[in-house]
């Protein structure tokens, strides 16, 4: 029964995901869907053909250049295995519990006072543009 309704199933959760996450949807190499909410990224779900992903996006400057996505998983579903009301009702939860620790994690910039996520923070609990605007002072002067 449960492997008839998984096609419908499966276009329930993409409709789901658009809607609760609103972002960008991308596919991925192995056929899977990855889907971003806010911006900045807040929560990433990846939706393959038997689980459902769910991460608080995090970020990491690998050079001074390039920024590289590193999501932290916060819970995985198997959602082939879980009746309707209770799949949903699971992954509401952890998108909801995803996107409020993301949003924990960012800060109120000490100059210009906008709530930034970490890794567009300097270490001196300012934010990169102000930061950018600070040495583009003290290169004129
Ligand atoms: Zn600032």
């Amino acid at each position: 029964m449960i492997a008839m309704d998984a096609p419908e199933r499966y276009e329930q959760l993409i409709a789901f995901l658009d809607s609760h996450l609103g972002g960008e949807r991308h596919e991925l190499a192995d056929g899977s869907l990855q889907f971003f909410g806010g911006d900045p990224p807040e929560v990433v779900v990846q939706l393959t053909e038997t689980s459902v992903i769910v991460s608080e996006f995090a970020a990491v400057w690998e050079s001074p250049y390039t920024l590289t996505a590193r999501p932290r998983r916060v819970g995985l579903l198997k959602w082939r295995r879980l009746p309707e009301t209770e799949l949903f009702n699971a992954l509401g939860t952890l998108i909801k519990g995803a996107r409020e620790s993301r949003l924990a994690s960012f800060r109120a910039c000490a100059e210009c006072g906008h709530n930034t996520a970490p890794e567009w923070m300097t270490g001196k609990a300012i934010c990169h543009s102000c930061a950018e605007k600070e040495q583009r002072r003290r290169s004129v002067h």
